[in-house]
């Protein structure tokens, strides 16, 4: 894959051709604000290179997003003093994924806010746990 992908809003505004509020950057990654904030302060942290998502990213890129994520909660601590933060990446359409150029999600959140758990914690049968963690394993 190319360090750029013609079609990519992402790549847009890294060049500078897009508009967007950055707030971060260094020489691997950018951060800018949503543009549909699910809380105060939402902001995404992106890799200059195109890659689509967790899937492809390089391992360089990926460390240097996790490492720009922290320094922007440092940031948004000082700023906005919020409660907490979750950090979210969605990795193709099933996982809620829309931007193809990987970006991790960098929301604080707040007592009041209106966010939700998006998943609804369900008893667990062991056997199909450690199933399944053989599999994973296997994988390695
Ligand atoms: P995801 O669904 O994880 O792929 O998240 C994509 C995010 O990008 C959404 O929260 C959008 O609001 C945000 N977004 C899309 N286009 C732009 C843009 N031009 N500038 C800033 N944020 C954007
Ligand atoms: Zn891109």
């Amino acid at each position: 894959m190319a360090d750029r992908d013609p079609d990519c809003i992402f790549c847009a505004i890294v060049a500078g051709e897009a508009p967007a509020e950055i707030v971060d950057s260094d020489e691997r990654t950018v951060t800018l604000m949503d543009i549909n904030p699910a809380t105060k302060g939402h902001a995404l942290v992106i890799p200059r290179r195109h890659s689509e998502d967790l899937l492809a990213i390089d391992d360089d890129d990926l460390a240097a997003c996790a490492i720009a994520a922290r320094r922007v909660v440092r940031r948004m601590e000082e700023a906005l003093d919020p409660d907490g933060f979750n950090l979210l990446n969605a990795a193709r359409v099933a996982a809620w994924q829309t931007v193809f150029h990987f970006h991790i999600h960098v929301i604080p959140r707040y007592e009041d806010d209106p966010l939700k758990l998006p998943w609804i914690p369900r008893g667990a049968d062991m056997d199909e746990i450690s199933a399944i963690a053989a599999t994973i394993r296997e994988g390695q």
